[in-house]
């Protein structure tokens, strides 16, 4: 089959700490994941192990919601879905204080963290993944970046490589944020649906130690993405009871040009199904087929959806995209380490 549909989630509270484990990721995940076996589809889990951990670690109620998490995913994973590996570096040397989390947003970028914080960052990550996911584990490399913040990524991909992780699915081709606390920039990529790389996310690599596989994104027209947003916007952003904030490292006037930013650079979206309606997820995944049809090999499309904006309506159109999905003729549902195997075989 041509087109390999990779359905991933980031499985995390929000950034500052906020939001409840079992109302903001548990159960929204579980409407997912039925979701997802009504279609026969695979979902990948990029599970923030740095978080879930420091709930473990903190005892009390924060561990018994990282076991609800960790029992949720050893049951995804036994039922054929994926665990990979996500790093939100702000969790590093988190504290428990008066019933909230108190993270050091000033490690908010993998990307500007030191080697040896990013070696074992990555080390505990994975070995928290091996201990949740089981006989799973060996599937276990792919990773996504927390914030999409990997720049400059020569330290993470060597820790990474290190590691046995050998794709990335963080870079978003387009896309660009520049407020300085949580900034990426992702606007000079190469046009294809994977490449690559050694110590440049964004470049291709001659002698490469891992492969970048985006996440799907594509120019759909300022029109048409504010036409979506203006739909997302009549319905509840949040699923029902979760409640939290993105407060993140920036000061007021960094988020409010981020917004400016936003807004200036209208038209590029991702392949996002908690946010966008089935009419956009269909549109990005028909863009992408005309795109890049005459690619040798299988193609991935990777699509990204959170818990914490997984509503009813999002519910709604995932059903809708995935009912579209089902009767593509070159389309199937896979995960990375399924479309890599393939494309090997295959060369
Ligand atoms: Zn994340």
């Amino acid at each position: 089959m041509k087109f390999h549909i990779i359905c991933t989630v980031d499985h995390e509270v929000f950034g500052n700490g906020s939001g409840c484990v079992d109302r903001c990721v548990v159960a929204p995940m579980d409407r997912c994941l039925a979701e997802m076996d009504r279609h026969k589809a695979i979902l990948t889990f990029f599970v923030d192990a740095p978080e879930f951990s420091a709930m473990r670690m903190a005892g009390g109620r924060c561990a018994e919601d990282a076991a609800q998490v960790e029992a949720q995913l050893a049951d995804a994973a036994n039922g054929g879905h994926k665990v990979q590996l996500h790093l939100h570096s702000q969790w590093l040397g988190a504290e428990r204080a008066d019933g909230h989390w108190r993270l050091d947003f000033s490690r908010w970028r993998i990307g500007d963290l030191a080697r040896d914080e990013i070696m074992s960052l990555t080390e505990s990550g994975i070995e928290y993944l091996r201990a949740v996911a089981g006989s799973d584990s060996s599937h276990l490399c792919t990773f996504r970046a927390g914030g999409w913040a990997i720049q400059p990524a020569r330290e993470t991909l060597v820790a990474l490589s290190a590691h046995g992780v050998t794709m990335d699915s963080t870079v978003a081709p387009g896309c660009y944020h520049s407020a300085r606390g949580d900034w990426y920039d992702f606007r000079h990529c190469p046009d294809a649906p994977w490449w690559p790389i050694s110590d440049d996310v964004c470049r291709v690599a001659d002698a490469a130690s891992l492969i970048e596989v985006p996440i799907a994104t594509a120019a759909m027209g300022r029109v048409e993405h504010a036409r979506a947003l203006r739909e997302h916007r009549s319905h509840p952003s949040l699923p029902e009871g979760c409640e939290g904030s993105y407060e993140g490292p920036n000061s007021r006037l960094q988020s409010l040009m981020g917004k400016v930013g936003k807004v200036l650079r209208m038209g590029r979206v991702m392949l996002d199904f908690s946010t966008m309606p089935s009419w956009m997820l269909i549109g990005i995944c028909e863009d992408y087929r005309r795109r890049y049809r005459d690619v040798p090999g299988p193609v991935p499309i990777v699509a990204i959806g959170h818990g914490k904006n997984f509503t009813a309506h999002s519910e709604a159109n995932l059903s809708e995209w995935l009912s579209w999905v089902d009767q593509q003729a070159d389309m199937k549902y896979s995960d990375f380490y399924q479309w890599h195997s393939t494309w090997r075989a295959e060369r």
